[in-house]
């Protein structure tokens, strides 16, 4: 398989060199030339398959030129036994045909680690193979910064850099970062807000001449396509749990940077019938702006109870503008080109509606993700965590059809986010055992200027590839 440039004008790439850098030299990001396409007779053959064996099935053909079956069985297998729950991704009911699909099973308890956990072993396996080192300068506003973390932590070849927003993200997200011990983790908190972090990466992969042509700049934020790529495994796995291919599922999902939603767009490509994709955003609604209106423009951050959903753009939107316009980078580095100018896009109407029947949308605010998971505690007493009670909200307001099973991804678990618990009234969830001591851990990280040239020189001293 191949993988191709939004913008049209980069070399087109195999899975090794698309997982092993960022962006493509146009600007653009990484998708795959084509798409597999499965029968429903295929796709019920998967009836049965565990949560790895499942993997294994979607995962192959997007990196067959690169990992024989057998090594990416072995790295599967290693992945996924990791989670403490032998269903790795397992569903839980919450209303009449309603469910959630409990994604935070992983160690840092949140969806992030499906795929994260998946990258750095493939990144390791690469890596060695090639004789090569990388690092990685990755922006967090919470869970990204722990999940990447844990998930290079093992990594002979790779030293990790992660930016997160001092004093903007949770307690326990911070400590699930600054606590793993290791020489090539390192935990800087910039003195500014996520979009902050995130420019500065984009930054070092626009000029890397900091890491002297010693090591590769990898990304471990969703415009790396593996992460996309793993997260299409859950709603396959969700999916045939529920009845498809012989009856069609909704999904609502909790997104800030489009990367999880799109993971489900790309699985109903590659033919699992899914009937709804709903957008679910908190104030931070760029997504619930265009969808409603076709105004795709930044606007200020908020900081919301759902931090790890707090954006101002979207990253991965600019994968769903190419497929609105038929695959055509031209046009979609001009109408990038004129966004980063104008900070606004606005698409063609019928590009717009096409886009309106793919996806529904909503907006969540604080009081009503509050209310959300006080309801459903007193409905099933299962506690939501905030994310994903924005995606049970969003579920119950934009569903179309009730004998349709609606499945909200649930992307974290409730302890991360004790904040919006406590104000709904509910006792804050203990942490799970493998985290019972975080409180007590020692924390390592350094406080950091919001100065490009800073976090290189920090970077050229702390590498060892450098
Ligand atoms: C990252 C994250 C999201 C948003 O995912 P995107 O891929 O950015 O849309 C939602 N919920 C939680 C808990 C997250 O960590």
């Amino acid at each position: 398989m191949k993988y191709i440039s939004t913008r049209g004008q980069a070399p087109a790439l195999n899975f090794e060199d698309v997982l092993l850098t960022g962006l493509a030299p146009d600007g653009g990001l990484y998708v795959p030339e084509t798409l597999p396409r499965y029968t429903p007779e295929q796709i019920s053959s998967w009836a049965g398959l565990s949560y790895a064996e499942l993997a294994k099935q979607i995962i192959a053909p997007f990196v067959a030129e690169s990992i024989p079956a057998d090594e990416l069985g072995r790295i599967i297998d290693d992945t996924y036994a990791e989670f403490s729950h032998s269903a790795v991704a397992p569903l839980n009911q919450i209303g009449s045909n309603e469910w959630v699909l409990e994604l935070f099973h992983g160690p840092t308890l949140a969806f992030k680690d499906f795929a994260l956990q998946l990258l750095g072993r493939l990144l390791d396996y690469i890596l060695e193979r090639r004789n090569e080192r990388a690092v990685i300068v990755g922006a967090t506003s919470g869970d990204t910064g722990s999940a990447a973390i844990e998930g290079c932590k093992r990594c002979d070849n790779v030293d990790i850099f992660i930016m997160h927003p001092h004093n903007r993200v949770s307690e326990v997200q911070r400590r699930q970062m600054t606590t793993i011990v290791g020489d090539n983790i390192h935990n800087l908190a910039v003195e500014g807000n996520f979009d902050d972090c995130q420019a500065m990466v984009k930054a070092s992969f626009a000029d890397q001449s900091f890491l002297e042509g010693k090591a590769r700049l990898v990304a471990v934020n969703s415009i790396n396509w593996a992460r996309i790529m793993a997260q299409v495994v859950y709603y396959f796995a969700a999916g045939i749990s529920l009845g498809a291919p012989h009856r069609s599922v909704a999904f609502s999902v909790p997104t800030g940077n489009f990367g999880d939603i799109f993971a489900g767009y790309i699985a109903r490509n590659m033919g699992l019938p899914i009937s709804q994709l709903i957008v679910a955003t908190n104030s931070n609604d760029i997504l619930h702006r265009f969808m409603e209106s076709n105004h795709y423009n930044k606007a200020t951050l908020e900081h919301t109870l759902s931090p790890s959903m707090d954006i101002m753009v979207s990253s991965n939107f600019e994968r769903l503008l190419f497929d609105l316009y038929g695959r055509n980078g031209n046009a979609i580095a001009e109408l990038m080109d004129k966004f980063a100018e104008t900070g606004e896009l606005e698409v063609d109407e019928h590009r717009w509606a096409f886009a309106r029947e793919l996806f529904s949308s909503s907006r969540v605010d604080d009081e009503q993700t509050c209310a959300t998971i006080k309801q459903v505690f007193a409905e099933t007493e299962y506690l939501l965590d905030p994310h994903t009670a924005i995606g049970v909200y969003a579920a119950r307001q934009c569903r179309r059809d009730a004998s349709v099973p609606m499945v909200t991804l649930a992307t974290a678990h409730p302890v991360k986010f004790p904040e919006p618990v406590i104000k709904a009234g509910l006792e804050a969830p203990e942490l799970p055992h493998h985290l019972s001591d975080l409180f007590e851990r020692q924390e390592r990280m350094s406080v950091l200027e919001r100065d490009i040239t800073r976090l290189h020189s920090y970077i050229r001293q702390h590498s060892r590839a450098l």
